[in-house]
This record gives C-alpha cells, sequence and structure tokens, in this order.
C-alpha cells in the first residue's frame, strides 16, 4: 500500500500550545541543541535576540507589513469546487502559500529572519537549499535589505536545479558548491554551521526549516504561525466553523506546524502530516521519518531519523527535493507521541498523480512536495461526506518542478535544465 496512516500512540487530551519548546529548546524528549562548543555562544545570542525581539511591537509590525508588501500577504483560502464535486466526497479547501513572493511559505521564515538579523547588526547571511526555495527566498530578502548572501548547496543539487542557481545569482548572492558526502542538503547544512562558526561576529544563518539545534525549531515554527492563523480567521469568514481534517506535507516539518499549530487546541479538528513515501518503504527509497526511522540526533537536534543501526544516515529518496531528508523537526515527533497529529506517508507514484489532478481539475499547479498533502487528501476526501470540510496547506507552486515532472511523464522535446544555464 501506497498511502499508509500510523495509528496514535495515545489519545489527545489537553495541550498548551505555548508550553513548548521549553527554555532548552525541549520538545519533551525531543528537539534541544547537540552542537560543538563553537555554536554555543552564537546559538544562545541568537536565542536572547529573538526572545527580545518577539516581545517588541516595533518587531512584530514591520515583520507583518513586509509580509504583506513584499510577500503578498494575506493568501487566499480557495474552495477547490470543481475538485471536491469530481471526488464527490468532503468540500476541499486550499491555503494559498503557493501565491507567495518567490513561491512557497518559505519566504515567512527568510523574512522573519532577515529583520532580526538586522536588529542583531548583522551583514552578512548565510543558508543553505537543497532544492533551491529556501535559497532563492533567502536571496531575494538579502537583495532587499541589502545583507551579502552565501549560499550552501549540495554540487549534485546544483547541477540538477541550475536555473534555481541562475535566479539566486541574479539576486546577488554567491552560491557555494558543496562536495562532500552525496552532495545534497545534509552537506550544505554541515557547510554552512562551519562558515558560521567562523564569521559569527557579523554572519548570520538562516535555516530554512523548523529543524536544527534551538532555538531554530521553535523560531522557524511562529514564523509560519500566520499561515495558521490566518486560516482559522478565513474558516470563520467563509464557513463559520472550522474544517474537520487540515493536512500538509512534511519535510523539515516548517509549513505543516506553521499551518496547524494554531490549531492544536481544537482537538475536534484532525491534523494530518504528510512524509515522502517515495519508490517504496524499504531502507534507501523513502524519506517517511516515522516508518523507518528511530531516535537519534543529527544536525544539532534529537528527533526521528532515517540511520541504520551503527547511526550511520540513511540515504533518502524522494521524487520531491524539499521532501528529501533524514530527520523530521522535533515538535512533530512529539504530537506523533501524543496522538495529536496523524502521519501518512504518499509514493512518489500517487504523488506525482496529485500534481496532474490538481493542474487539470483546478489550474493549479502545486509544488511535488504539496503534492504528498494533496494525494493524501484526494484520497481521504472520498471516504468523508459532503457536509465535511478538508483543508490543504498548498505550501508551493509547481512551475520549479514542471521540468522534472515532464522527464518522469515520459514528455519529449523539452530543453533540459542543465543547458538552460551558462557559467
Ligand atoms: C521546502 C518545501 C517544503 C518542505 O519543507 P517544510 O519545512 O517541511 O515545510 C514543502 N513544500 C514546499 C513547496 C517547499 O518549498
Amino acid at each position: 500500500m501506497t498511502l499508509q496512516s500510523t495509528a496514535p500512540v495515545q489519545e489527545a487530551t489537553h495541550f498548551d500550545r505555548f508550553s513548548i519548546p521549553d527554555k532548552n529548546g525541549r520538545f519533551g524528549p525531543y528537539g534541544g541543541s547537540y552542537v560543538p562548543e563553537t555554536l554555543c555562544h552564537p546559538l544562545r545570542e541568537l536565542t536572547n535576540a529573538y526572545e527580545e525581539a518577539k516581545q517588541d511591537p516595533d518587531f512584530r509590525n514591520t515583520l507583518n507589513s513586509m509580509l504583506k508588501s513584499f510577500a503578498g500577504r494575506p493568501t487566499e483560502l480557495y474552495y477547490a469546487e470543481r475538485l471536491s464535486k469530481k471526488l464527490g466526497g468532503a468540500k476541499i479547501y486550499l491555503k494559498r502559500e503557493d501565491l507567495l513572493h518567490t513561491g512557497a511559505h518559505k519566504i515567512n521564515n527568510a523574512l522573519g529572519q532577515a529583520l532580526l538579523a538586522k536588529r542583531m547588526g548583522k551583514q552578512r547571511i548565510i543558508a543553505e537549499t537543497g532544492a533551491g526555495q529556501h535559497g532563492i527566498a533567502t536571496a531575494s530578502v538579502c537583495a532587499r535589505f541589502g545583507f551579502d548572501c552565501v549560499i550552501y548547496m549540495g554540487a549534485e543539487d546544483m547541477r540538477r536545479q541550475a536555473l534555481n542557481v541562475f535566479k539566486m545569482k541574479l539576486s546577488g548572492a554567491e552560491v557555494r558548491g558543496v562536495e562532500a558526502g552525496s552532495k545534497t542538503l545534509k552537506e550544505a547544512i554541515n557547510e554552512a554551521m562551519r562558515d558560521w562558526v567562523t564569521n559569527v561576529r557579523d554572519s548570520h544563518y538562516i535555516l530554512g526549516s523548523a529543524l536544527g539545534a534551538h532555538p531554530y525549531p521553535g523560531m522557524v515554527r511562529d514564523f509560519h504561525r500566520i499561515i495558521g492563523e490566518e486560516t482559522k480567521r478565513q474558516f470563520h469568514e467563509k464557513e463559520g466553523k472550522l474544517p474537520d481534517e487540515m493536512i500538509a506535507c512534511v519535510g523539515g516539518g516548517s509549513n505543516a506546524i506553521g499551518f496547524f499549530f494554531d490549531f492544536l487546541e481544537d482537538l475536534k479538528v484532525r491534523l494530518v502530516g504528510v512524509e515522502a513515501g517515495g519508490k517504496s518503504l524499504s531502507e534507501g527509497e523513502h524519506a517517511a521519518r516515522f516508518e523507518g526511522g528511530k531516535l537519534g540526533i543529527l544536525q544539532g537536534c534529537k528527533t526521528w531519523i532515517l540511520q541504520n543501526p551503527d547511526g550511520q544516515i540513511n540515504q533518502t529518496h524522494s521524487v520531491s527535493a524539499g521532501l528529501d531528508y533524514a530527520a523530521i523537526g522535533p515538535e512533530h515527533a512529539f504530537y506523533k507521541d501524543r496522538g495529536r497529529i496523524d502521519y501518512a506517508n504518499a509514493s512518489d507514484d500517487k504523488a506525482l498523480e496529485a500534481f496532474k489532478m490538481l493542474s487539470s481539475e483546478e489550474g493549479i499547479l502545486p509544488a511535488l512536495e504539496t503534492s504528498h498533502g494533496l494525494a493524501y487528501a484526494f484520497e481521504r476526501a472520498s471516504e468523508l461526506s459532503q457536509e465535511q470540510i478538508l483543508c490543504v496547506n498548498l505550501s508551493g507552486r509547481g512551475d520549479k518542478d514542471a521540468m522534472e515532472a515532464a522527464r518522469v511523464m515520459g514528455v519529449e522535446g523539452l530543453p533540459s535544465m542543465s543547458s538552460m544555464v551558462h557559467e
């Protein structure tokens, strides 16, 4: 079976969503800060700066105003009427994060952290990127604020995402290729951390998901909470009630936790995170951490990780680069144990079907990451009644994936990615 929902470990009872992380960055047994000593000081400085900024109405007002004028918030809550009728079950709503500037939710976090960096007096920004979405959001924000910007990217990812590399460079970023290991995201994060240790005086590291050492998981979540806050307000306006189920894809987990956060205490709303089921659930062929993962520590954070019995990190695979990572954000591990968020996974094939289906039925091309959430939602909708409501976070648009989808679907005659950009 390609779609699987994991059973809740214990019944959800009551939650205080603001009680985690604690002051040490712990989400129950998860999270924390497992870093070399040289990183302790910059992480503490960042934690303090963020705690201060959070309390400062000026910071919040400036961020809100930039989210509106630069990123394009609020985003629409859109009723996918044609698709809902075709599937014949629940009403399907889409939270349109794909309409944001640079094409995905990532800009919410990039803007928040850039404003924080400015407040801390930093002049230089470091970031990592896998497929390029976080790199593009960061490069764009850096151009807007006049920061120097260095993006670390695996050499293999640079080859696969040549157009995104070009876009980052257009925005003035320097893109540094990483040749170590599998030459993908994990190695890029290592390099970015190394740079940060060396240049911590003038540099801030903008981590791209709800992952890594404290304060990143909680801070990145906070910058994405606006997704769920808007969604709640919009449901009150449009339907006069909350949805029955909310669904989001989970890479590191930032779009999902931002979407879910304001609903965690609304126990009647079922929350479902969808991981990448890849080619199969055999080792090395997927990125479903809750299927094949074990408790461990990766890049500063204790959480569920795909690893072998010796603790070596497994190869992962997904048709969507943004879900292709061996660890999941610690807050997701916490809510999985509590039974508050359910997790499922969708295969590459199901995601591609959903990608085609939303495009043909609604004229909306979703990102391949997002398509995993959609795949689950489309199957689930037909199990629910027409009075019920299901809402999917449309985390990003699919323009970036059109070429890859064409290749996988066997379309001929399109130029290859790498032939489009000349160094
Ligand atoms: C990066 C990305 C994701 C995965 O990251 P999360 O931190 O899990 O949200 C999902 N969708 C899109 C469109 C992305 O660009």
